[in-house]
């Protein structure tokens, strides 16, 4: 056994240092990226933030209104062949842009993969994800899809460890997903006792991979506009969220009337309830380690998109960055112990 002693930050143990700045306002800051990539060929430009793969956040629903502002969708991977065939047949010039098809690494999961891609060639994102991304079958499986998919962008995850950053874009992996316990929805840190603090998971896993030439996404534990930008700030590329877009009109899930009041279900995937769902109930062998809970219904996700947009642009005026790129550089990160006021909230 052995203890590190150095100790790991999340979002709520940290703010942004205000720094002096030239922008008059917040409609001078860009939030548009571009990116290549370090295996596939193919170039990417748009804000880069994401829907995370959950069947009650990442929906075709959520991906046309995401994509028409050039927000990501990781869409999840419990839709059937001709679901897919559905939506791409009515989705408009360069969304494939803005899409992932998701998939797990069972025989089953890669035929469809392969059989999504056969039909519908356009699309190029795959996000193979799995809960520990730290298995030899999990590396092996990304190598198998690199050689098979030699032109897409592939994302992989999850992982939390700069050295499994570096192991997965050599097998293949364009833009590693990272995180293990943050989620909103997650048990993982109560079921396992194992996890790692986001942000520190961020910055040490995003110096790894920019060593490379590879992206990381940052995936889980964002709870406000203030924490993207904290995991912008710490040298995220994208930023996946999971709570933050559940319960809209575009993110599924059951719709429950409450005291007269709409609520939707929001869960985990690996929930009793997603696993119910989808696979007809949780193995013996396993544990559940999600939850399920009810999110007040707030209407269309155009509302909340603009809140979170505004936020952005407006913690990059704060530090000076005229550009979503520079706000890395740009932040002074200051350890406290305070957050927001609490007086007023309920
Ligand atoms: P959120 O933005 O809600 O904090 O986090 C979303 C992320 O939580 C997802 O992208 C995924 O990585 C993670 N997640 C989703 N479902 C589960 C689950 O059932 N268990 C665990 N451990 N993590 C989950």
């Amino acid at each position: 056994m052995r203890i590190e002693y150095d100790i790991k930050l999340g979002f709520k143990d940290v703010m942004i240092r205000p720094k002096r700045s030239t922008l008059k306002s917040r409609s001078e800051v860009s939030l548009d990226r571009e990116f290549k990539f370090l295996h596939s060929p193919i170039s990417w430009e748009g804000i880069p933030i994401m829907a995370a793969n959950m069947d009650t956040v990442g929906t075709f629903e959520m991906a046309k209104v995401l994509s028409s502002k050039k927000l990501f969708t990781a869409i999840h991977k419990h839709y059937a062949l001709d679901d897919w065939n559905l939506f791409l047949a009515h989705l408009p010039e360069h969304a494939e842009n803005y899409i992932a098809v998701s998939t797990g690494i069972s025989k089953h999961d890669s035929n469809k993969l392969a059989k999504i891609f056969e039909i519908h060639p356009q699309l190029q994102f795959i996000c193979i994800d799995v809960a520990n991304g730290y298995s030899e079958h999990f590396v092996h499986f990304v190598k198998r899809t690199r050689e098979q998919y030699p032109e897409k962008v592939i994302i992989a995850g999850n992982v939390v460890t700069g050295e499994m950053v570096e192991e997965l874009l050599l097998a293949g992996a364009d833009i590693v997903k990272v995180g293990i316990g943050p989620g909103s929805v997650c048990t993982t840190r109560v079921k396992t006792g194992v996890g790692y603090p986001q942000l520190s998971a961020i910055i040490e896993c995003a110096d790894a991979a920019h060593g490379l030439g590879g992206q990381i996404i940052s995936d889980g534990g964002c709870a406000s506009p203030g924490d993207i930008a904290k995991a912008f700030g710490a040298g995220a590329d994208f930023v996946m969220l999971g709570g933050m877009l559940a319960g809209h009109d575009e993110s599924g899930g059951e719709i429950i009337e409450k005291n007269g009041k709409p609520f939707r279900k929001f869960y985990g995937m690996s929930s009793s309830t997603a696993m119910e769902k989808h696979v007809g109930g949780v193995a013996e062998y396993r544990a559940s380690e999600g939850k399920t809970v009810e999110v007040p219904y707030k209407g269309s996700v155009e509302n909340t998109l603009q809140d979170i947009l505004g936020g952005l642009r407006s913690t990059c005026t704060y530090v000076g960055a005229s550009r979503l790129k520079e706000l890395t550089k740009r932040t002074t990160f200051i350890r406290v112990n305070e957050q927001e006021n609490q007086v007023y909230s309920s």
